[in-house]
């Protein structure tokens, strides 16, 4: 038999003379490390790094939402990186409905006309996956459908013959609903013109709070950012049908009418509650920096809802036991 090995017997006092030591008199930093440091070599951090950005961005890809704002959050390295990575997906799905010549008008109209991208392409964006969008759903303000279906003529996608039928929680939301369709590739380009001056009118209207999200030239806006990062659709006034669940269901998203089966508090998004995006509370924002990276990340510059006095909610009942507004808790 072998000699049994025992675990080798420091002397207490050398042990603790090995154990770092951690000053109280040295003040812990208030504000987060500045956005460029140096990062001591022989590190873990070091070696993360020196790793090649392909690497990387495989590496951010497979985060989930609150990971890539948090990552952004870190340092001006990985702010640029997960923004890169937005615009990657976004330019993907754009791709898809505007050829790459044509991006950059596309964007600059947007600017100018102070319409949104709506719809699944967000939540697409946000959360990634490998699904495409059926079709490609702007908002508009009152009176902006000419100017884009004179852009959307030149880029070769003309008004279709049959309209589409307006969603009942839209009539009050939305003055038209425009199909445009591409003469080569028989795409669908959506046109919501808001009955106001604002574009958040018509998106917090959606049937679903996914689908409540928007994309403006420089800034991404997720009304349900938590819904959002745990892939959860939440059913607002107007129901979606049961071929739309089938297909949030394909594209990995959970889909719920009720809160009844939710185990913790509501917080900002219980149905009850009426939401304002006044002052931005329980609005997640992120600035993209544009198709050109130009826009500033502090800016005000492409935010929508600055001016906008609307508030809105789900529903009139919450069945969450653990929400303070729920019925369920006063039977
Ligand atoms: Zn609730």
């Amino acid at each position: 038999m072998g000699k049994r090995l025992s675990p080798t017997r420091v002397p207490k006092r050398r042990l603790a003379a090995t154990r770092p030591v951690i000053s109280r008199t040295v003040p812990l930093p208030s504000s987060p490390p500045s956005a460029v440091y140096a990062v001591p070599k022989q590190t873990a951090a070091y070696a993360f790094f020196s790793l090649s950005e392909v690497v990387l961005y495989h590496f951010l890809e497979a985060c989930s939402l609150s990971t890539l704002i948090a990552l952004s959050h870190t340092s001006a390295y990985f702010r640029t990186l997960v923004k890169s990575l937005f615009r990657i997906r976004l330019t993907q799905i754009m791709e898809h409905f505007i050829t790459h010549t044509n991006l950059a008008s596309f964007f600059t109209l947007l600017h100018e006309t102070d319409s949104a991208i709506g719809g699944s392409t967000v939540a697409r964006v946000l959360t990634g996956g490998n699904w495409m969008p059926s079709n490609l759903n702007l908002y508009v303000r009152n009176g902006g459908v000419p100017k884009w279906e004179e852009y959307l003529n030149t880029v070769l996608y003309f008004r279709c013959e049959k309209q589409p039928e307006v969603d009942r929680g839209c009539l009050y939301a939305t003055s038209s609903h425009t199909a445009f369709e591409s003469a080569i590739t028989g795409h669908v380009i959506m046109i919501s013109e808001s009955v106001d001056e604002s574009i958040i009118t018509p998106a917090v209207s959606s049937s679903n709070t996914l689908a409540m999200s928007v994309i403006t030239s420089s800034t991404i806006v997720a009304m349900y950012p938590t819904l959002m990062n745990k892939r959860q659709a939440f059913d607002s006034w107007d129901r979606p049908t049961v071929a739309h669940c089938i297909t949030l269901q394909k594209r990995g998203f959970k889909h719920s009418a009720s809160t009844t089966s939710w185990t913790r508090r509501c917080e900002w998004n219980c149905p009850v509650l009426w939401r304002r995006v006044q002052n931005l509370r329980g609005v997640g924002m992120f600035c993209w920096g544009g198709l050109n990276n130009n826009f500033p990340d502090n800016g005000r510059e492409g935010i929508p809802f600055s001016d906008v006095s609307l508030k809105w909610r789900l529903s009139d009942v919450c069945l969450n036991e653990y929400c303070p507004w729920s019925s369920r808790r006063w039977v």
